[in-house]
Order: structure tokens, then sequence, then C-alpha cells
């Protein structure tokens, strides 16, 4: 009766390689809820970087409209914050 070998490879896969959490100036440009503080999007240069779930990824033109999916607050973004 052969016993059934179990291949146990660790498998070195990092499929979340864009999970790295620069420490560069992006809080300045964090777009947030103005009622939960939760994060919407990140402000970039030509337009909004929304990242809803994990591989849901927009890029969008300003203005920007969003609901915050926390609160459900609809929140307004204009082009440039001075
Ligand atoms: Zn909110």
């Amino acid at each position: 009766m052969p016993t059934p070998i179990q291949s146990s490879q660790p498998g070195p896969l990092s499929r979340s390689s864009a999970e790295k959490t620069k420490s560069t100036a992006t809080a300045n440009r964090e777009w947030r809820c103005t009622r939960c503080q939760k994060l919407l999007g990140v402000r970039q240069d030509t337009g909004m970087h929304l990242r809803f779930a994990r591989a849901h990824e927009y890029f969008v033109g300003f203005p920007v409209v969003a609901t915050c999916r926390g609160c459900g607050t609809l929140n307004q973004a204009a082009s440039t914050a001075r």
C-alpha cells in the first residue's frame, strides 16, 4: 500500500507586490472621507487614484464624486488642494 507523497513545497509566490507601503509624501495626497476619515483615494497630478477591492483600481479625472464605502457619505474632490 503506497503512501501518497505530499510535496510540500514552500511556494515563494509573492502576489501582493503592490502592497508596499512607501513612506513618501503621500499623506498630503490622501483623499479621505469627510465624515469617518476613511481613505477613498490618492491624489495624483493628473487625476485621482481610487482603490476599492484588491484588484479593482480606478483612475479618474477631476472633479471626483464618490460615496464612502464605510458610512455612505458623498465626498467630492476638486482638482487641486491648495
Ligand atoms: Zn465615511
